[in-house]
């Protein structure tokens, strides 16, 4: 659905009817009859318009909260998981590409491809399903989740609606969870704070060289920026890293992202390391499990308390133990989540060290395995 936008202004000359689009990094400039980079925001007549207000890949999904990931914001619970299309970055090696790289007809009712795209891999057109900040929640509701996750492609371009929706969530006492490539700019980051809980950003590598190449932007400083800005505004904040063979997994680049994590965000933040397999424009070969164990021991030795593995089936590595003396907290088998470890006040049953973790543990209903 067509909506007119938040986050804008007019640009340049009044005549030329220009606007500038300040959701994210990109701030793109925009003529009349175009859309930004994400292709979702378009200028009609010299006034910034959202195509995929409302527009939704599917009605939702209660998802376990670790699958987002995250692991230390209510350990167990589910969190009710909707996403629009579009995105602005061209990640070659993109999960979610289908619907990331997608963009909205005009009235925003049909998910369409570049014509390289269809070329490509045969891919045509699919329809959205319309709803409404009001219909969302009352999905939530009826669902077993207690927070809504705006998640598989990038949600920060469908800005209007996931402040809509997240307002209203609040209200009812429902969490918001970002999954982020945090590209966002501080204009927009500064009302995020305001209405997100927690949020799973994904520094793909400390090097611009990476943006550049592989995701077609750059540089990393602005998702670094917004990292900590959420930290410090109170937002709790996971990272992943997704380990490419070849493109940054370096035991260098590696170690710069451990260190900037531990000096930026401190030794509590969780890091989750997660293991590629060929997707999209992309066939290097996929993570070995020897590189994923290297940055794991790499961020414990170097000091970091909460890291973990994803993709990947690990005995030890999903599950945290205390910073303190060693003993099993929560015990992550695929997402069976149990939690020996931890008492109701979030601390170690053990020796009393307070864990870093919002919110209470929910005994999980779901098994699934790696
Ligand atoms: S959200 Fe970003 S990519 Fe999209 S139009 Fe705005 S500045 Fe450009």
């Amino acid at each position: 659905m067509k909506k007119i936008a938040e986050l804008w202004e007019s640009y340049g000359n009044p005549a030329d009817k220009q606007v500038k689009c300040n959701v994210c990094s990109h701030y793109c400039i925009i003529n009349p009859n175009r859309r930004g980079f994400c292709r979702t925001r378009i200028n009609l007549d010299g006034k910034l318009y959202s195509l995929d207000y409302g527009a939704l890949i599917s009605p939702g999904t209660n998802d376990p909260v670790e699958k987002k990931p995250l692991y230390h914001f209510f350990p167990g619970s589910q969190a009710f998981s909707i996403a629009t299309i579009g995105c602005n970055f061209r990640c070659k090696q993109c999960q979610n590409w289908e619907i990331s790289q997608s963009y909205p007809s005009e009235d925003g009712k049909i998910a369409l491809f570049s014509q390289k795209d269809q070329q490509d891999f045969g891919i045509h057109s699919f329809l959205l399903t319309e709803r409404t900040p009001e219909q969302v929640i009352s999905q939530v509701k009826r669902s077993k989740s207690i927070s809504i996750a705006y998640t598989y492609n990038e949600p920060t371009i469908w800005f209007e609606f996931i402040k809509d929706t997240s307002l209203l969530a609040h209200k009812e006492g429902i969490k918001n969870i970002l999954v982020s490539n945090g590209y966002s700019s501080p204009e927009a980051n500064s009302e995020l704070i305001n209405f997100i809980d927690a949020a799973n950003i994904d520094i793909k590598s400390m090097e611009d060289s990476f943006y550049k190449r592989i995701v077609g932007v750059h540089s990393v400083q602005p998702v670094l920026d917004t990292c900590k800005f959420f930290k410090e505004n109170n937002v709790h904040l996971e990272i992943t890293n997704l380990l490419i063979p070849g493109e940054n997994d370096s035991p260098s680049v590696i170690r710069a992202l451990i260190k900037w994590v531990l000096e930026n965000l401190g030794s509590d933040t969780p890091l989750h390391f997660s293991a590629y397999t060929p997707r999209y424009r992309m066939n290097n070969p996929s993570t070995s499990k020897n590189i994923l164990k290297f940055a794991w021991k790499e961020a414990k030795s170097a000091g970091l308390h909460y890291v973990y593995m994803g993709n990947v089936y690990t005995t030890k590595g999903n599950n945290t133990y205390c910073s303190k003396c060693g003993e099993l907290i929560i015990s992550r088998q695929g997402y069976n989540v149990t939690a020996p470890g931890l008492s109701s006040e979030n601390t170690c049953l053990k020796c009393g060290e307070k864990i870093p973790i919002v919110g209470n543990y929910t005994k999980s209903s779901r098994f699934s395995f790696f």
